[in-house]
């Protein structure tokens, strides 16, 4: 197509994946909804399930968006917590603040614009760092991956909840069929904008599967990381420590 991933550089890469956030910010919501018949919002309860999180805690949501995880931490962690949304598209970033300012959610979180690559935090300051449906578009994924480490405090944990490999060949068909076909008519119908939906296919596909993923988490230090499938392995939720 012509996102022609494998042939882009890595600013191209970059400035691609700003214009396609730009573009969805918002519909994001609902294109989620629809798109994962509200699935996603179980991948994500599971995800804060198996943070741990506990009230005065300081949790990163990296590339945070629209604030689904921001919003369920800020009500555990409480007045003696925080919890910084951070995202690279200020589109993204804007639509999020808005909506948790709507829904009351004050006082314990900040807003910040930041790549995932360069985390703008001083070493060991958070407990928790989750990245959900986030890492896929990161350009240089192992150098975000050590940038969310060097932000961990000791004994602290990183989720990565993101689309990965179906465990079964017929799934993986399947899956294959309705993301690259039916998934960008939803993105023309709902949103007007077919190209954005098609790179997200596009993206799922080329992201790492499983054990690459924990390979990779392990190079930059994490220890004890496990990953979890979710609805056959659609997703997975990866998880380590640092120590
Ligand atoms: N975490 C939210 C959720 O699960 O609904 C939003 C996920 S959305 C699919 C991906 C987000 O990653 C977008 O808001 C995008 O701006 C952000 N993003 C992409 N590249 C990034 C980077 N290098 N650093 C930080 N955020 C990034």
């Amino acid at each position: 197509t012509h996102f022609g991933f494998k042939n882009v550089d890595k600013a191209q890469k970059a400035s691609m994946v700003a214009d396609v956030f730009h573009s969805v910010a918002g519909k994001y919501d609902l294109m989620n909804d629809l798109m994962s018949m509200g699935i996603h919002r179980l991948w994500k309860r599971f995800t804060i399930d198996c943070s741990g999180v506990r009230q005065g805690q300081k949790v990163l949501d990296l590339a945070g968006g629209t604030g689904d995880l921001t919003a369920k931490f800020s009500r555990i962690v409480g007045n003696t917590g925080q919890v910084v949304l951070a995202d690279i598209n200020d589109s993204m970033l804007k639509v999020g603040r808005d909506k948790l300012r709507d829904r009351g959610i004050l006082g314990n979180v900040e807003y910040v614009q930041a790549n995932a690559e360069a985390l703008p935090f001083p070493d060991n300051t958070f407990d928790i760092i989750t990245i959900a449906f986030g890492l896929r578009n990161v350009t240089d994924k192992d150098k975000a991956l050590a940038s969310m480490y060097r932000v961990l405090k000791p004994g602290g944990r990183l989720l990565v909840l993101e689309f990965s490999k179906p465990e079964y060949e017929l799934l993986n068909k399947v899956y294959d069929a309705y993301s690259f076909h039916l998934l960008p008519k939803i993105g023309q119908l709902v949103a007007n904008d077919a190209e954005s939906y098609q790179y997200l296919a596009e993206s799922i596909r080329m992201h790492p599967d499983q054990e690459t993923l924990k390979g990779m988490m392990e190079q930059v230090g994490f220890e004890q990381t496990t990953y979890h499938n979710l609805t056959g392995g659609i997703v997975a939720l990866h998880r380590g420590f640092k120590f």
